[in-house]
């Protein structure tokens, strides 16, 4: 990117004249290749024809408040390209529009991001408001508290070049965001460094864990893809699929519902993870929780798939105090037979005894404060590691 700065001047005279335009960056998903999504990118639009990339006018822009001016812009430009494809039935997807740091300033952001989204007649769902991490450093505080209304609104919120500056993993543990999106720097060109695998690796599993969709940036060859997907990361972004594309071309491409080439079967390039989750959803789908427990050493590890019983449990501890805790959500005449059925030292018998599983239905109240039958069963299972009786509890509701 040729970094031949324009004098401010120059630049915000343009933007008055209206010479710059947007390009869209489609974000294709990993597995299937379909198209899922773009960037809007700004673009200044020579009377020659020549076109001048961002970096020669963004840093000027940034440095006074004209870059205000250029955001609003595109964004309207944005919405007005979205209201013409509803209006010539073309199928939509949401468009990520950047906006500097110098907005969170403003404390009415998001009225103003409403407002103008609102008289285009566009879903608020359609419009993704990028912030670049570099921003969080500077005045996270603020931004977490404008990024709540921002989603609140109904808009959704990434977190743009994730990993290519100083920013504190703790700002997108407090922020409550949809999307991370991780910055090109930390791909080479292969992806085979070890160190930079394991790097990345750990991305991926902090933000699925945090449930936060992920888009890897600046996707340029096969070998990045294909370790991606074994990240199990999300959309991709990048000249391997797309470059940022005329608004024509791109409104042609969706038009078509496009995928970026022949759609792969999932099942051949499926990543180790993302068969892992496929497995956990299944067994999600009829046990919304799961918990590993050590009867020898008295601790568990529960997975929930969601709150399951109107008290949040803990996700780890100690066993005992679980099964008291485990009855503080039951009917009262069911408490007996449970505390008795799952008392670790009954277990640990059973499992002596030859059992295979162990398993009782009790009542527990729901948040709507109405009882459900809910079956629990351990299953002893062996650790080829250690001695350790180990069980797994699978709990489902039965109506
Ligand atoms: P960004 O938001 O991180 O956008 C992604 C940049 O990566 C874009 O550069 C895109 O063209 C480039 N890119 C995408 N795929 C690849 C790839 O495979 N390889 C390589 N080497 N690059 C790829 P672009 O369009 O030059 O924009 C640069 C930056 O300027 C953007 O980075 C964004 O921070 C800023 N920018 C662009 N438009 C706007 C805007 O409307 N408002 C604000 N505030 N900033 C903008
Ligand atoms: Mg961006
Ligand atoms: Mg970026």
């Amino acid at each position: 990117m040729s970094e031949n700065l324009y004098s401010l001047q120059e630049i915000t005279q343009a933007l008055k004249n209206r010479e710059f335009t947007v390009h869209y960056q489609p974000q294709y998903d990993a597995l299937t290749n379909e198209l899922k999504s773009a960037e809007a990118l700004a673009r200044w639009q020579l009377s020659d024809g020549r076109i001048v990339m961002p970096g020669s006018f963004i840093p000027v822009l940034e440095s006074s408040s004209e870059i205000l001016e250029l955001d609003w812009y595109i964004l309207n430009e944005v919405c007005r390209f979205l209201s013409a494809q509803e209006e010539k039935n073309i199928c939509r997807v949401p468009i990520a529009v950047n906006f500097s740091r110098l907005h969170f300033r403003d404390a009415d952001f998001v009225g103003k991001l409403i407002k103008t989204v609102d008289s285009y007649g566009v879903p608020r769902r359609f419009i993704e408001v990028e912030i670049t991490e570099s921003a969080l450093s500077e005045n996270g505080a603020e931004i977490t508290s404008q990024v709540k209304d921002i989603r609140a609104a109904g808009f959704s919120v990434a977190i743009d070049d994730f990993g290519s500056g100083l920013s504190s993993l703790s700002f997108v543990k407090d922020m409550d965001i949809d999307v991370l999106k991780i910055d090109k720097s930390l791909l080479s060109r292969n992806c085979e460094d070890e160190k930079e695998r394991i790097v990345l690796e750990s991305i991926f599993m902090f933000a699925h864990r945090l449930k936060l969709k992920t888009i890897a940036e600046g996707v340029e060859t096969r070998e990045q893809l294909g370790f991606l997907r074994t990240c199990d990361c999300k959309l991709i972004q990048g000249f391997l699929f797309s470059k940022p594309l005329p608004e024509d071309i791109f409104l042609t491409l969706c038009a078509g519902g496009s995928t970026a080439e022949e759609s792969e079967d999932i099942l051949t390039v499926q990543a180790p993870s993302a068969a892992t989750q496929l497995l956990l959803d299944a067994i999600f789908m009829r046990y919304p929780l799961v918990i590993f427990s050590n009867l020898t050493r008295n601790s568990f590890y529960m997975m929930a798939y969601e709150n399951f019983t109107a008290r949040t449990c803990p996700s780890t501890g100690v066993f005992d105090e679980l099964i008291v805790h485990g009855t503080s959500t039951m009917h009262p005449e069911d408490r007996d037979a449970f505390s008795r059925t799952f008392d670790r030292q009954n277990l640990l018998k059973a499992h002596e005894n030859g059992e295979k599983w162990v398993s009782l239905v009790t009542r527990q109240i729901g948040n709507d404060g109405v009882y459900r039958r809910v079956e629990t069963t351990d299953y002893f299972v062996k650790n080829p590691s250690a001695d350790d009786v180990l069980v797994i509890s699978l709990c489902h509701n039965l109506e």
